[in-house]
Order: C-alpha cells, then sequence, then structure tokens
C-alpha cells in the first residue's frame, strides 16, 4: 500500500514527505495506522549519524496509533485497538527473560538495523528500499508493520495522540528516575537538562513524593517552565559552577540522586560531584560513539557513589507505560503540558523547535 512517510534521505538534510510503498505485514506484525509521532532527539542524532543507521531511513520512535491490521501468529491484539509503540527486543535473550528487554542482547540490530530481523525493509521508494524499523517502528509514516511485541495496548479513554512519547523520551526519564533511582519522601534529586527526558524525570519525582526537586538548564525559559510545572529550585548553569550551586541548596550535603540528560561530558562530570556520598546517579543523555567524560577517580573514591548508564528507562514498556497513563488519569504525570502538536507536513519546523528550545516536546498528527 502507499504511504506518505518522512524519509531522511542524508546525514543532516531535512526530513522529506514522500509517498513510499509500504510491503505486506508479516505473521508476527500489526499493522497500525499512525494518529501521532513524538519527536526525540534521538531522531534528531541519528538523522544526522550520530549513530550510523542506513540512510535513506524513515526515522521516528514514539509512536501511537490504531491496529488496522493483525498477523497470522499474533496473539492478543484486534483491529482497531490502541497502541503505543515501544523499542524492538527479541523477548528471549538473558536480559529479556531477567525483566530488563531494554538492555536486550539484539538492542543495536533490532533498533538502529534500519531493518527486519530478517533483513527485509518495508519501505520502497520506486526501486529504492528505504531503511524501516527504527526502533522497531519508523513512526514517521502514516502506516506501518511493527512486530507485536513491541505494541502496547493503552486504554482508549485517554488522547491516543499524545501518548507516543510515552514510548520513548518519556518513559526514559520517568523510567530512569522511578525505576532506577527509586526516590523517595526525603529524597533530593538533581536532573541536569530540562527537556522533555528531563522533565518526565522531574513528574516522576514528583509522583515519588521526592523532597528537593533541583533542575539544572542553561535555558532560562526552560528553568522558568520547570519551576511552574513543581521544581523546587533551578539553577542556571551559565551564570555560575551548578555543582557549588547544587551544594548550597543542600546544606553542602549534595544531591542524594541525580540525572544527566544532556550527554554532554563536562555536565556528566557535574553530576558525579554534585551527588552526597553514597549518592546515586543516571546518565541517559545521549553523545557522540566514542565520548569520554572526566570521572575525578582520586576524590570520588571516598564518596561511595553509585553511577547508572540507563537505556529507555530499564522500563517493561507493557507494565511501565500503562503505570504512566494511570498516573497521569490520576494528575499526578501531567505530561500533556510538555506536548506541542503539529501537522505531520511540518515535521521539520518541529524538529527545529525542538533544537532551538522552544518546544519541550513536538508531537506530529497525522
Ligand atoms: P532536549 O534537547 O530537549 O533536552 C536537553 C536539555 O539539556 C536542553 O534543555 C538543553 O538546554 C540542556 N543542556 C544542554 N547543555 C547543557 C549544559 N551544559 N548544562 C545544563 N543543561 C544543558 O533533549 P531530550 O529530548 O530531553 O533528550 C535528552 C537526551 O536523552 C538526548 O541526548 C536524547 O538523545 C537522550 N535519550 C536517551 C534515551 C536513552 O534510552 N538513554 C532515550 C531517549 C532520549
Amino acid at each position: 500500500m502507499q504511504v506518505k512517510a518522512a524519509v531522511a534521505p542524508a546525514q543532516g538534510a531535512d526530513l522529506d514527505i514522500r509517498e513510499l510503498e509500504l510491503d505486506d505485514y508479516q505473521p508476527d506484525e500489526l499493522r497500525v495506522r499512525m494518529v501521532g509521532s513524538g519527536i526525540c532527539h534521538t531522531d534528531a542524532i541519528v538523522r544526522d549519524q550520530w549513530y550510523p543507521v542506513p540512510l535513506p531511513a524513515v526515522l521516528g520512535h514514539e509512536g501511537s496509533g490504531v491496529v488496522e491490521a493483525v498477523g497470522a501468529n499474533v496473539q492478543g491484539f484486534a483491529v482497531g485497538d490502541h497502541v503505543v509503540l515501544g523499542p524492538a527486543t527479541c523477548g528471549d535473550c538473558r536480559n529479556c527473560t531477567a525483566g530488563h528487554p531494554q538492555y536486550c542482547d539484539y538492542l543495536f540490530p533490532f533498533n538502529f538495523g534500519g531493518c527486519r530481523p530478517d533483513g527485509s525493509k518495508a519501505f520502497r521508494d520506486g526501486d529504492t528500499p528505504i531503511s524501516s524499523h527504527f526502533f522497531g517502528q519508523s513512526s514517521f509514516a502514516e502506516a506501518v508493520n511493527v512486530r507485536a511485541r513491541n505494541a502496547v495496548k493503552v486504554s482508549p479513554e485517554v488522547p491516543l495522540e499524545l501518548l507516543g512519547p510515552l514510548g520513548c523520551g518519556l518513559n526514559t526519564g520517568a523510567g530512569a528516575v522511578l525505576n532506577v533511582l527509586k526516590p523517595v519522601p526525603g529524597s533530593s534529586i538533581a536532573i541536569f537538562g530540562t527537556g522533555a527526558v528531563g522533565l518526565a524525570g522531574m513528574l516522576g519525582a514528583i509522583a515519588a513524593g521526592a523532597s528537593q526537586i533541583i533542575m539544572v538548564d542553561i535555558v532560562p525559559s526552560r528553568l522558568e517552565f520547570a519551576l511552574g510545572l513543581g521544581a523546587t529550585d533551578v539553577v542556571n548553569s551559565k551564570a555560575g559552577d551548578p555543582v557549588e550551586a547544587i551544594r548550597e541548596l543542600t546544606g553542602g550535603l549534595g544531591v542524594n540522586l541525580a540525572l544527566d540528560t544532556t550527554g554532554v561530558p563536562q555536565v556528566f562530570s557535574q553530576m558525579t560531584k554534585a551527588l552526597a556520598v553514597r549518592g546515586h546517579g543516571a546518565l541517559v543523555g545521549a553523545a557522540p560513539l566514542g565520548t569520554d567524560a572526566a570521572f575525578d577517580i582520586g576524590t570520588l573514591l571516598t564518596s561511595g557513589i553509585t553511577i547508572s548508564m540507563v537505556v529507555e528507562g530499564d522500563s517493561v514498556p507493557r507494565q511501565f507505560i500503562p503505570l504512566l497513563i494511570g498516573l497521569y488519569q490520576a494528575g499526578r504525570f501531567p505530561f500533556d503540558q510538555l506536548i506541542k502538536t503539529y501537522p505531520f507536513a511540518e515535521i521539520n519546523q518541529a524538529l527545529d523547535d525542538s533544537l532551538a528550545g522552544g518546544t519541550i516536546k513536538p508531537v506530529v498528527v497525522f
């Protein structure tokens, strides 16, 4: 069938909306009519080839939509189901079976390989195959074929076009906080970066009852927004040393927990130094492969801190996405306030607005 899709044609180039041929869904796949797709910083860095997904490709990995057809081997889904799409995982390796599918042994080939596990690509532009199955989905298209394993059925009572970011960016921030850092009432936490990932982490920390939530960024309007949404303190790290500011705000102790969503090497080092003794910090921000960050092993040895590298919030999507939706319905995870919608035709504008800092979480609506 013919579908409109946004193709990343070459490194750094704008996405190009074209009519592509979408192949038949396979027996283990669903065909999903896309309703909305979030745009994540990771789409921009793959467009720019920090990660070598073969181009031309249809990117997009925060899709939500309606099941339009169900493969012969699929159980548990029916035409008309509302679904959010998550990353592709195998379900059988040691980490998938241990309840940590985001560390699937096949993470890279399944999500960044530009094709299905069998090597086939779902899209064609005339005779040219176009990479598909980015994060198992390639959601910048009107319809996609996706392994049923990647899909999470969601309540039809919540606005479907807004739910796609729960499959990646919001799951990443909220999951890193709720599943890995695990704040409790009384905890202090510093979050570096007030984009969608950092703010989702902040909303997770508020929902968990953390007492002090310090948001750090270099964009004043984002810091103001964070304060309005529930941060207890904000730090502009352009205006001074954020480590000193965080120590001052915590009576000299440092924070119990910290999250780096920037992927900037200096910020990672700042995060390690802002932690209290026996604190726990997590990195989720992406950097080009081969990026090193300084880690003061002399001073930090006696700190007893733990540092975690976290993929996709270390979540089990079929458990965690409904949990976040439940919190949203209870008024305790107002993620809709992070979202601005754009018509699909304005996808490049949406990407630009997000990179410029004006829009926190763009969602294109089909
Ligand atoms: P974003 O660009 O909206 O937010 C990043 C924020 O960091 C911005 O507000 C920016 O101003 C701030 N920042 C930049 N340099 C800074 C500095 N020196 N000090 C303080 N703040 C600084 O991006 P996002 O959508 O929130 O995504 C954040 C990161 O998470 C990206 O790198 C993305 O690729 C990554 N990501 C990782 C995973 C994962 O599984 N680990 C999943 C999704 C996204």
